[in-house]
């Protein structure tokens, strides 16, 4: 067991040192700091992706160069992809992932047609696309363009933009959509290099998740602009976004990208980046991707923020003008670390992004911000992972394990908090076992010896026993590893959160619901994870004239902090409270995040006499704003629209 995730990099390898006898290209394994030229395929069982029709081990991409056009007029992204390939010598076709592109023409490096056809499709994995390889076929030229309904791309209109001014588009490819728009074999076990050229109507610009490779291009009213990632990245790493955009550097390898209108708040939001990354470094090794800037984008981007190398994309809502919600800036620092450097292999073992991640967020955020910040937060995170396994099928529903089966549904459908926070919760049993320090080595020595390749969690386990129980019964019997893994529900030995993290708050808890009155004192006082603990905990039925009370205390309708709000309104939602319907009305049609939106319309589309008609009003004005993501889990609630 121990060493299956050795010999299985080594097969590839063979394989692959095959094709470089033939002249087929070069391989390298990656070693810490360098680039990756073309990272490993896994052979083993369990490393497999059922969510791409590639068949990596016949014939692979390992470099992808674009050169695209955006055309907003069109809602298409259209143009050129030149695909590397590596191959066996015997390989008759090589199969991409296809999701609607509109494909115009094939053919190799030298201009030649190559055959190709699209295979029945699926609704959650797109078509197979098979194209014919000649025997000396290193290189693939497809002529295509991505359909107006891309599930990997959102299209704003200038009103629905924070500038109103321009129209603006962005990608979210994670987990299997950014096929939609790129030809390629998109599977997180399969890692490539990638370029790109891409043009655009002047005065916009374009961003990409890559460095840029020269400075951009004007011809007639067009510019174009370039960028190179020489690391290999897993394809749905790949993303775009182009608007009116300015910059503000915020450190000499950090800075912010968004709409002019957002520059400053963004910018002082973020004013403790560099701070943030100096601390990831000193826990997990050097960074390894040059700089880290961010992009904050408009309020329809529908999830919190997306690791995209080199460029994190993120939710306006994290901007509360007091940085109290700056950890998901930690999370998607430290996906650099877990989930870029070192990527699940399948969407089976995707506790090994996000578990991971969540974890070490919350040793930044100790860092930056104290113990008992980050003891907080680990609690609210405990109560999120015991709500995700309620709502998995209690502690046997099979979605509860870390190792997950994925195959036949889509990920995004099986993606819970099980993931982030039992994930991070294993992680730290593991650390309260051993001491931090030999975790802290442990984990270090993960990164470092996993850098730029697909990961599942037999190989973690592997390499936990291999680095860090090496032999130690006693302390193997103590972590109960396979259980935390491969069974459902929380193992015994679970590190429990401090009780007394929120012992102030939960005492106002309790004498709130004995009859006392809102404590305005000690809301002013609280952080936000405080306030979001108390409004969390209140009880779920509340007469009209108690929240009458908390809504005039503490201003709860008009709370500029989204997660704040978002708390008050579930809580307004249960309990028909119609003063909070404005404040409700504002929010779910100035921003579409998933996890604020879907949660109150659902709530209100559950009680058919008071909440379904307020959900259909509003979901008529609110649902172009929203991004594909959204509006397929809501239109489901039928509301119209
Ligand atoms: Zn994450």
């Amino acid at each position: 067991m121990k060493f299956v995730s050795r010999a299985a990099i080594l097969a590839a390898t063979l394989l692959f040192a095959a094709c470089r006898m033939t002249g087929e290209g070069n391989e390298a394994q990656p070693k810490p700091g360098e680039a990756a030229a073309i990272a490993p395929i896994l052979t083993a069982a369990d490393a497999q992706d059922t969510h791409s029709y590639a068949r990596p081990l016949e014939a692979r991409v390992h470099h992808v160069a674009l050169d695209l056009g955006v055309d907003f007029a069109a809602r298409r992204i259209g143009g050129t992809a030149t695909l590397d390939i590596q191959r066996k010598p015997d390989a008759k076709e090589i199969i991409l992932d296809d999701k609607g592109l509109e494909i115009e023409s094939v053919a190799d490096g030298s201009g030649k047609p190559l055959d190709w056809k699209i295979g029945a499709a699926d609704k959650n994995l797109g078509a197979p696309l098979a194209i014919a390889l000649r025997p000396d076929t290193k290189r693939i030229a497809i002529r295509y363009q991505s359909a107006p309904e891309a599930g990997a791309l959102l299209w704003l209109t200038p009103e629905q933009t924070a500038g109103k001014k321009h129209p603006y588009v962005f990608s979210q490819g994670e987990a299997i959509e950014n096929r939609s728009w790129i030809p390629t074999q998109d599977s997180p076990a399969v890692r490539q290099t990638w370029e790109a050229k891409i043009r655009v109507a002047k005065p916009l610009t374009v961003v990409m998740s890559a460095p840029r490779a020269a400075e951009p291009v004007a011809a007639g009213d067009g510019r174009t602009f370039s960028f190179r990632m020489d690391h290999s990245v897993a394809p749905y790493m790949i993303a775009i976004a182009a608007g009116d955009l300015a910059f503000k550097p915020l450190g000499p390898r950090s800075g912010v990208w968004t709409e002019p209108v957002m520059l400053a708040a963004a910018a002082a939001e973020l004013s403790d980046t560099e701070k943030m990354i100096d601390a990831a470094e000193k826990l997990y090794g050097p960074y390894q991707w040059g700089r880290y800037d961010m992009l904050v984008l408009p309020p329809s981007f529908p999830i919190g923020g997306m690791e995209n190398p080199t460029l994190t994309f993120l939710t306006p809502t994290f901007i509360a003008g007091d940085k109290s919600l700056v950890s998901l800036v930690a999370h998607e620092l430290a996906h650099s670390w877990s989930g870029n450097l070192a990527t699940n292999a399948t969407w089976d073992d995707f506790w090994l992004n996000e578990g991971m991640t969540t974890y070490a967020q919350s040793r930044i955020i100790e860092e930056l911000y104290g113990p008992k910040v980050a003891a907080q937060q680990i609690s609210l995170g405990v109560d999120d992972m015991n709500k995700a396994i309620a709502e998995n099928g209690g502690p046997t529903g099979p979605d509860t394990r870390l190792h997950l089966d994925t195959k036949g549904r889509s990920p995004d459908d099986v993606s819970s908090n099980v993931a982030y926070e039992k994930g991070a919760a294993f992680l730290r049993t593991i650390e309260a076992a051993v001491g931090r320090e030999r975790f802290d080595a442990f984990l270090k020595g993960w990164f470092e010896r996993h850098m730029f390749q697909p990961v599942t969690s037999a190989i973690f386990l592997a390499d936990l026993r291999q680095h860090l129980v090496k032999g130690d019964q006693a302390l193997e019997q103590k972590l109960m590893l396979d259980q935390w893994v491969y069974q459902p529900g929380i193992p015994a030995n679970m590190l429990k959160p401090d009780p007394k993290a929120f012992a102030e708050v939960d005492q106002a808890v309790s004498a709130f619901a004995r009859g006392g009155a809102p404590d305005t004192a000690a809301w002013t006082r609280w952080n936000t994870d405080e306030r979001l603990r108390f409004l969390n905990k209140l009880p779920r039925t509340l007469p009209k004239a108690r929240l009458d009370g908390l809504d005039s205390a503490f201003g709860l309708n008009g709370t500029r902090n989204k997660e704040v709000r978002f708390a008050w309104l579930e809580l307004a939602v249960a309990n028909r409270y119609d003063p909070a319907v404005p404040s409700l009305e504002e929010f779910l049609t100035s921003l579409g995040r998933g996890k604020f939106v879907k949660p109150l319309f659902k709530a209100l589309a559950n009680d058919p006499q008071w909440g379904r008609p307020i959900a259909v009003r509003i979901y008529a004005k609110a649902r172009p704003l929203y991004h594909p993501l959204v509006t397929r889990d809501l239109d489901i609630l039928k509301l119209g629209g």
